[in-house]
This record gives C-alpha cells, structure tokens and sequence, in this order.
C-alpha cells in the first residue's frame, strides 16, 4: 500500500451498513462481549468470607475472586499460563482461518463497531453522512456532530468506569464515583480509558488497524496458502475479458460468459461496506482485518442477480486454484497440541490447588543457641496458610529429631478463614557425643483439628549444630 493510499481515503471513510451472515454473527459477539464486560462487575456472589462481587481483583487484600475461585498473589503464574495459552490459541486459530481475532474480537473492532453504530443512529447511514460532511456547518450539522461525540464520549466515559470496577465494590465505586468521593486511581483509570477510548474508536478507527497494532504485521508470517481467509474469486469476478456492470443484455449470466465477463457486476458494494476501506477485489492486503462484510455485501448482490454466492469467500489460496485445502498442517497441529496442553495444565493447576499451604523457614541470625543446660535451639517462623472459607485449628509437632522439644510461641493454633497465621517455633535437641557440626534432617507435621482440610501436612526442614 502507497503512502497515499493509506493516508488519504481514511478521513472520510463512511462504510455502509449491512445484513447478512457474518454481520449477524459480528453483532452477536458484540452484544455477548458488551454484556460481559459492562454487566459482570455488577453481579454478586455468596462468600462465607471476602466480598460479595463476583468478579473483584482486590490489589491491597492481594486477592483475585472470580466466583468460587480466590487467587492468591503467590497463583500469579496461572495468569503467565493464561496469557501463554491466550497466545498459542491466538497462533493456532490465524493458521486455521487468518484474522478472525481482528475481525469479530479485538477490542478495537468491537468499540469502533459500536461507535459506527451510534454514528449512523445519529447521522444516517453512509450517503447521508458523506451528505453531513460536505455541507457546511450550521445548526443541523453543529447537533448531529455534537450529540455523536457526546454519546461516544459516554460509552468511553463508561468503558473507563466499568474497567474500574472490577478493582473494588462496583456499588461504593459508582457512588463514590458520581458524587466526587471516589479514590483517585478511579477518576486516573476513567480519565486514561476514556480518552484512549473515544480517540482510537472515534477518531483513529481503523488507523489503529492499519498503522498501530503490531499483530496485524507479523501474523502474515502465521498464514500459508492453505489458511482461511476472506478472498474474492478472481478468476469467476474477472473472467478473460474482466468485471462489467449489469446493463442490459449483460444481466444475463449466460451472455456475460459467452462474452468473457466474470460474475462481478462492478457494484462497489463490497468497497463501500469495508470498515477499512480496501478494496478486497486487490487481494489479500494488509489492512483487511477479516471481518468478512464484503462477503455479506457481494452475497446479497449475488442473491439479487439469481446467481450462485461465494464471488467473495472465506477459501485457502490453494481453494482459489481448485487444489485441496489441507486443515491439517504440521504448525497447525503444533499450536493445537500446544494450545491443548496450556489448556490442560492450567484447569489441572487450578483444580489441584492446595487449600492449606505451610511453610517452616529457618531464623539464621542465629542460626542456633547453645542453652545454659547444654541443648541447642533452633528457631523457625512457620506460616500456615488456610485457603478455605472455613476457620481451621491445628496441632504442630516434630517427628524424625529424637527427644528434641519444641516450643511454639502460641498454643492456640486457630486460622480465620482464607486467612495466614505466622508463629515462631523453637526447637530444642540434645547432641549426642560425636554429633557436632553435624546437622539434622527432621519435619513438622501439622495435624488439623478443625475445618475443611482433614489430611495432616509434613513440613521437611533442617537443625543446625554448632
Ligand atoms: S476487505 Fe472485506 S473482510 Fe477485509 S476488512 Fe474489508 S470488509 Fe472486512
Ligand atoms: S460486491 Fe461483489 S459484485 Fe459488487 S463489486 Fe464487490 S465483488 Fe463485485
């Protein structure tokens, strides 16, 4: 693409609207992700303990809850394995069928999509909005533009918000929010998201797609020539003799064939639909983001000729040339086993995590004392950690360190629920002839008394001698 082909039909790009298929399918996945996004902060969720959002990531508790799942901060690595699995399953679905993130989820496309949307509510669809943009500015065209950018700018105050409250009570945040009481860091994100929001959704659309997103650059390197991607059928569009409009006697299929005329009646549908604005009759082009409406555009004009769909398609390169599409290919079943087991380590990681953590972590200044009767101590913090919504009660004791004694700098070991308890251990042994310098391997063994983890946990550690 020129510089001047990038730069200079985008100012007043103004796509068309469209029914269709994939029009359907794109507005389904938006409501389905604006609901998401904008209703979860908003649903409770019963907890014996810890608050009642079903969704809260709650940075000074250093808690994540999502529904009956509490992440602690030492889970952070469950989001390095999300964010890898969101990768290779990223990988794995752009060799299978080209940008179909970019098309229907990326959050660019789906706020753009909705700013699209409120443009057209207010000032028409594509003839009257290029009407809107040569004439000059009087009352009418002050009040459709003004009413525009103010609803764009209240779904991206909203976006801002919204974002905001999956960091604290999204009531108390609202509240706070609306009546100026609200912390800082709230009215910080909102201002950040808002205006990031309205200029990449209003303003820069699909500059984002074309000039400032990374991925659309290195995923050409992910596509070959069996992948899916959104083509037009040059050699049915074109035919020898080229694409002609439907006049007169060139309506007919059969006479356009015989006069070497392909199926493409010139229409410029499919151009004029394109968020980007390319023209996909070019061939695959950077700044087609597989959104697929120039195949709703070109069916319903097929549809309306009495002819047969699929003049533009989701098909392979090796499709277009009438050779087998192969799904099958040695990196696609990569990133499938790749994507497959991400996906199995990460619900197994999660599903097997333990509820009661204990750790025994050796004092080293000292590492130990030698006692007015001769003994030597050693001391340890042990950290328990009960991960349940129920309160919990233990016994701690020693084994495998003969006749060695400890004692605990509480008795009562009692843990709130999802709550840690920290108490200084010290144990105290007797050394036997011959046993200086040597240290001992031995282990705590926390028995519970109460709650909902029944089985004991054995704690190895170590006694130092002088
Ligand atoms: S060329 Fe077609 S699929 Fe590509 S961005 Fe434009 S309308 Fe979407
Ligand atoms: S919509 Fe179809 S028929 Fe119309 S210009 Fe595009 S490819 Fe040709």
């Amino acid at each position: 693409m020129s510089i001047e082909q990038a730069i200079q039909p985008k100012a007043s790009l103004q796509p068309r609207s469209v029914e269709g298929r994939f029009r359907n399918i794109k507005t389904g996945i938006l409501l389905l992700g604006y609901a998401v996004f904008f209703l979860m902060p908003w649903i409770r969720w019963e907890r014996a303990v810890g608050p009642d959002q079903a969704i809260l990531f709650d940075i000074p508790g250093r808690r994540y809850y999502m529904f009956d799942l509490v992440m602690h901060a030492q889970d952070i690595f469950w989001l390095t394995a999300l964010l890898f699995l969101a990768a290779v399953l990223l990988f794995f679905v752009t060799t299978l069928f080209g940008r179909v993130f970019c098309g229907y989820f990326c959050f660019q496309t789906l706020w753009t999509d909705a700013f699209r949307w409120i443009e057209r509510w207010v000032q028409g669809d594509r003839v009257a909005r290029l009407r809107l943009d040569k004439q000059p500015w009087n009352v009418e065209k002050i009040r459709k533009i003004g009413l525009t950018h103010g609803l764009w700018l209240l779904l991206a105050m909203w976006t801002g918000l919204s974002f905001a409250l999956y960091w604290g009570d999204a009531f108390e945040l609202t509240a706070g929010f609306f009546t100026g009481t609200a912390p800082s860091a709230v009215y910080g994100t909102v201002i950040i998201l808002m205006t990031t929001t309205y200029l990449t959704a209003g303003w820069a659309k699909e500059y984002v797609c074309l000039h400032m997103c990374p991925y659309s650059r290195f995923q050409s390197v992910m596509f070959d020539q069996d992948t899916m991607i959104v083509s037009y059928d040059m050699n049915r569009g074109e035919g020898t003799t080229g694409r002609v409009k439907p006049v007169k006697e060139l309506r007919d299929q059969a006479f356009r064939q015989e006069k070497g005329h392909g199926d493409c009646v010139d229409c410029g549908l499919c151009v004029q639909v394109c968020p980007t604005g390319i023209d996909i009759r070019n061939g695959l082009q950077i700044g087609c983001i597989h959104c697929a409406l120039c195949i709703d555009a070109c069916d319903g004009i097929m549809d309306k000729q009495g002819w047969k769909r699929g003049l533009i398609r989701y098909t392979s390169e090796h499709g277009l040339e009438g050779k087998k599409t192969k799904i099958l290919k040695l990196r696609t079943v990569g990133y499938g086993i790749a994507t497959l087991f991400a996906t199995i380590y990460l619900v197994w990681s999660i599903a097997s995590s333990k509820q009661l953590e204990v750790t025994a972590v050796q004092i080293r200044s000292p590492l130990y004392v030698t006692l007015s009767d001769g003994r030597i101590q050693n001391s340890y913090e042990v950290k328990i950690n009960n991960k349940t919504m129920e309160a919990a009660r233990y016994t701690l004791a020693i084994e495998g360190l003969p006749k060695a004694e400890m004692e605990l700098q509480i008795n009562d070991l009692s843990v709130k629920p999802d709550s840690t308890l920290r108490v200084l251990a010290k144990v105290r042994y007797t050394m036997q002839p011959g046993e200086a310098g040597k240290n001992h391997d031995f282990q705590f063994r926390l028995t519970p008394l109460e709650g909902k983890v029944k089985e004991p946990v054995i704690i190895p550690s170590h006694f130092m001698t002088p």
